[in-house]
């Protein structure tokens, strides 16, 4: 693993969050925190990647038992020292082995250079 890197980021606003947005305090998304947890109680470090407010979405967490660290300084780093265990709640994209996101594509630079042309335009024919 390289330092830094999170075991897994999850996306929040469509993907541990109902709906395909970011949601706010008020919208009535429903949140389910139950594959974060999964990966917790294994022992894996985990960040929150969000469009909302981190601190929002950090007190979110927490009011579910979860604790959680507001990046608010843009560090993106693994939470260590007195933050050490927590989840990370940040606005930026951080480096993790496992991306789960609800708009999301598989590829990698040496892939397949026709392939996300290919899933663009499976999508585009699923919405016409
Ligand atoms: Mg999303």
């Amino acid at each position: 693993m390289t330092e830094n890197q999170f075991d897994i980021a999850f996306d929040w606003d469509g993907t541990l969050t109902s709906g395909d947005g970011p949601i706010g305090q008020d919208n009535g998304a429903e949140i389910d925190l139950y594959p974060l947890r999964l990966c917790l109680e294994a022992g894996c470090t985990v960040a929150v990647m969000t469009c909302n407010e981190a601190p929002y979405v950090a007190s979110v967490l927490a009011s579910r038992g979860i604790t959680a660290f507001a990046d608010t300084a843009m560090a993106h780093k693994v939470p260590d020292g007195e933050f050490g265990g927590q989840v990370l709640v940040t606005n930026r994209k951080v480096l993790a082995a496992v991306y789960a996101d609800d708009r999301n594509i598989t590829w990698k630079f040496g892939d397949d250079p026709r392939y996300p042309l290919a899933c663009t335009m499976q999508d585009k024919e699923v919405i016409r």
